[in-house]
């Protein structure tokens, strides 16, 4: 290592910042540089919350929404001291819980990290980062947009959601056609839309929610169809006082099948007690990560495979006033969600899109028409290493490997990269969720706080070790 070690951390979203913050606070000054390698101008906002979408809520309430683990209101008291709650009284629920807009939490994050980066303990570089290397003194070599570089020991790899791949027949029938729109991330990507549009959405979890709450506060009154495999949608929350129910993790199930055997009997036992799935759901986040440690590989696939979309809709739940557009726009006959497939898409000369459909488990097909198409499968997680430069870098060079399900980067217990040849690295961290494979329950803001802290910890007992020994 150099004299006063860089640790760089790619990519200043919530991951990175957070990372940022907390190892900044283990450590003095001396022990280390950090610098976040981000293009965005706001730090800790990533794709979830840099967003100016105002329709766009966190769907988790904000008293569980925090940078500092220790202080579980520090955000809901933010939102009031910096008056932002008073500027959005939508915020708060008839109960008096606060969903507050995603944008807010990007700034709440950014203003902490402020003095930090105003005192130059935390350095912003505002560049991508476009390739990285072995630097031949051992660390890393990092190539920045422009013609910028940075040599750095320890590397923290925060770059979390690549963009979504689109189904492949669609893409390659609709790319550059006006009304279709392959990431709704992107922001504007809505502005197309007319009022009256027949929009279709292609797929029905969290980002369609988005979608369809933007359209319709932009005015959109069309007719929005919403398909997928199985057609499920996200819920919404119970705010009846309950306690989680059921157990899951003493002893942990071996297969995914015995895990959903009892997480179904936990389902009925909760409803002869008078409880919602809510309760059970709530009990399996909380053991979610002795109950993806204890499965093997063969049945973690197992469980991505068959169990992940019905675990999804029910983990992540929509904001209320999302779930009431969403209410009001079924009720209203001007939103439909569809178990189906897409068998064939054709673009007509008229204009319009033709799309043929198929309902699950049916031979027959059907032709629907659409003036936009909205993907809304999420982030391509599965293809994570080939969505950037740098990342197929790493992974032809055998440092970074795939995880053996599918959800990101393959790393250890202390979520440092594993090679290609089964070995940990000392200097390659994955901070977020892209160390889903290891960790499993790690997407929600509360778990990859805490994972932002597990990883600044490690780092930070690394380098203490540095320092002892040198001064030995
Ligand atoms: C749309 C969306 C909404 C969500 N809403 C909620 C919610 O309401 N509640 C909840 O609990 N959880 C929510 N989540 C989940 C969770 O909070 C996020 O997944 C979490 O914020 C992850 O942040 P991240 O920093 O790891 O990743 P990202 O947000 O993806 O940030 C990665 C950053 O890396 C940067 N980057 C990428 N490539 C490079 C490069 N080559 N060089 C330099 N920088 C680079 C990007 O600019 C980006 O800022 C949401 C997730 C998404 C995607």
């Amino acid at each position: 290592m150099s004299a006063r070690p860089v640790v760089a951390i790619i990519g200043g979203g919530f991951s990175g910042a957070a990372c940022a913050y907390h190892l900044i606070r283990r450590m003095p000054a001396a022990h280390a540089r950090v610098v976040v390698l981000e293009p965005r101008p706001l730090l800790g906002g990533g794709l979830a919350y840099d967003s100016d979408e105002r329709a766009h809520r966190i769907n988790v309430p904000a008293a569980r929404m925090t940078l500092l683990p220790e202080d579980g209101e520090h955000f809901q008291r933010w939102l009031v001291e910096s008056g932002t709650l008073a500027d959005d009284p939508e915020a708060v629920t008839p109960e008096g819980h606060v969903f507050a807009r995603r944008s807010a939490f990007g700034r709440y994050v950014s203003e902490n990290l402020d003095p930090f980066v105003a005192s130059g303990l935390i350095e912003h570089r505002r560049s991508c980062v476009r390739a990285v290397t072995r630097a031949p003194t051992g660390g890393w070599h990092v190539e920045l947009d422009g013609v910028s570089a940075l040599d750095a020991d320890i590397l923290v790899l925060a770059t979390t959601h690549p963009s979504p791949q689109p189904p492949e027949a669609l893409h390659r029938a609709l790319s550059g056609y006006p009304g279709y729109v392959p990431d709704a991330t992107v922001p504007g990507a809505l502005s197309g839309i007319s009022r009256d549009d027949r929009v279709l959405v292609v797929g029905t979890g969290l980002t369609a929610a988005d979608v369809i709450a933007t359209l319709d506060a932009l005015g959109h009154r069309g007719k929005i169809t919403a398909v997928s495999r199985r057609g499920l949608r996200s819920r919404g929350h119970d705010f009846s006082a309950y306690e989680p129910f059921g157990e899951f993790a003493d002893p942990p199930s071996r297969s995914a099948r015995d895990l959903l055997r009892r997480i179904r009997h936990g389902l009925s036992q909760a409803k002869a007690l008078g409880l919602g799935w809510h309760a059970v759901f709530d009990r399996l986040r909380a053991q979610g990560r002795d109950i993806w440690r204890a499965l093997p590989v063969a049945e973690r696939r197992r469980v991505v495979r068959f169990l992940r979309p019905y675990w999804d809709v029910h983990r992540f739940r929509i904001a209320p006033q999302v779930e009431a557009v969403i209410e009001r726009r079924l009720s209203a006959g001007t939103l439909v969600f569809r178990p189906a497939a897409i068998t064939g898409v054709t673009c007509s000369a008229a204009g319009g899109i033709a799309v043929r459909l198929r309902p699950r488990r049916r031979r027959e097909t059907y032709l629907e028409h659409f003036d936009s198409v909205v993907v809304t499968t999420g982030p391509g997680h599965a293809s994570v290493l080939s969505s950037q430069a740098f990342l197929s870098g790493l992974a032809g060079s055998g440092d970074l490997q795939p995880d053996a399900v599918g959800l990101g980067i393959l790393v250890d217990e202390q979520s440092r990269a594993i090679n290609r040849t089964g070995k940990a690295s000392e200097t390659l961290y994955v901070a977020g969720p892209l160390a889903r494979g290891t960790f499993g329950e790690l997407m929600g803001l509360p778990q990859v706080t805490d994972h932002a802290v597990f990883v600044a910890e490690n780092i930070a007992i690394q380098l203490r070790a540095r320092i002892d020994q040198e001064s030995i």
